[in-house]
């Protein structure tokens, strides 16, 4: 069904998107790491599983801002080892495999569910049996990291770690392939680090993919198609919703999904922006702690105060002498995190719907 709110998984329930998914299997191809890109919501994750569902790989996928929020902001070597062991458990049902998990250090099997001693049990040791038994079957093993920005609260060394364990694999184990999704792309690029001579990951090729919101016109269709599915007639404009929402598939969902319970265009416009308005919240929570700057920038922005000085002024005006390199570093962060952009010396939101909200 193309209304529904959690990350789609096969082929048919994924409207669109014909042209990436060829994409992503052309980059896998080539690079050992693919870097998939995009605004929140706009449908990397439903991407990424539909293409690792639908093809002859072996994977496993790590949703890292889950791995972030169970570990409260510092993932350990054990926190990881729990989810890595959650997804063998899902693919030791796979019969050949089973033999080849055994021989990793740390793992037993009984009947066909996984143990892991984490004491025992090394990340490299497990990509290096999974590279072999990858390479007897002639396939790829993907291993899918999402929203793998948070990867940087790895460890005590930014994910230092990973950054090695990624680097040793990239030269040495041409079957373990890995994607990592991003929303926060420039955060996503800091983790990375393949831009940094002292960084692991330093010159290493790497594919990259950008997700876009969709056209109006698909938006307008997706809409269509989704209402027909449900059998459901609509006696007004679609195209209303979409300049209201653009193309980000994750509201035109919620939104369908408000209109088939309260039937009223206006209204499940209305409960999208306060639902978003929540979430947005909770996203911006970490930076809002951190300084008031951060929202004050952002509503300033938002009702169009775009440039360098108009925002000096404004936070001058409230009393915050900010310096120039402060002011720099708030909105260069907000761009890392992709909610600010900058385009011919003027900043504007990334995305329609959290722009409005900040607005009000
Ligand atoms: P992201 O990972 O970029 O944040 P998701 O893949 O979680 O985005 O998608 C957000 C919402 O949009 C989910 O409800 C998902 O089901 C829906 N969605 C994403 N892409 C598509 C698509 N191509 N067709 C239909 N629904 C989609
Ligand atoms: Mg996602």
């Amino acid at each position: 069904m193309l209304f529904s709110s959690t990350p789609k998984a096969t082929r048919e329930e994924l409207f669109d998107r014909e042209e990436e998914l060829s994409e992503l299997e052309k980059l896998l191809n080539i690079y050992p790491i693919v870097v998939v890109t995009g605004l929140r919501r706009v449908g990397k994750s439903s991407l990424i599983r539909v293409y690792l569902n639908e093809h002859e790989n072996y994977f496993m996928s790590i949703d890292v801002r889950k791995l972030y929020e169970m570990s409260f902001g510092n993932i350990s070597s054990l926190h990881l080892t729990r989810l890595v062991g959650e997804e063998l458990n899902k693919i030791s049902k796979i019969e050949k495999l089973s033999s080849f998990l055994r021989k990793i250090r740390g793992i037993s099997i009984h009947g066909s569910s996984v143990e892991i001693d984490a004491k025992q049990f090394e990340l490299s040791d497990m990509f290096e049996k999974l590279e072999a038994f990858a390479a007897k079957n002639n396939k790829n093993f993907i291993v899918f990291f999402d929203e793998a920005q948070y990867l940087k609260f790895y460890g005590a060394r930014g994910g230092e770690e990973i950054r090695m364990l990624l680097a040793y694999s990239y030269d040495n184990l041409p079957h373990v392939r890995f994607i990592f999704t991003g929303s926060e792309v420039g955060m996503l690029h800091d983790f990375l680090k393949f831009e940094d001579p002292d960084s692991p990951l330093y010159g290493r090729a790497m594919g990259f993919l950008t997700v876009k919101p969709f056209s109006f016109e698909l938006s307008l269709e997706f809409l269509r198609k989704g209402f027909e599915e449900l059998e459901e007639k609509i006696d007004f404009d679609l195209s209303e919703v979409v300049k209201q929402l653009d193309g980000i598939v994750g509201y035109l969902v919620l939104f369908g999904l408000k209109y088939m319970t309260m039937k009223n265009k206006d209204k499940a416009l209305q409960e999208v922006f306060s639902t978003m308005s929540v979430l947005f919240e909770k996203e911006l929570s970490e930076i809002t702690k951190r300084s008031p700057r951060y929202m004050t920038v952002l509503k300033s922005i938002a009702i169009g105060i775009n440039t360098w000085t108009g925002l000096k002024n404004v936070l001058h005006a409230r009393g915050d002498f900010v310096s120039d390199s402060r002011l720099f570093s708030v909105l260069e962060t907000l761009q890392k995190l992709s909610l600010v952009e900058k385009f011919q010396d003027r900043y504007r939101i990334t995305d329609q719907v959290l722009e409005r909200i900040l607005r009000e």
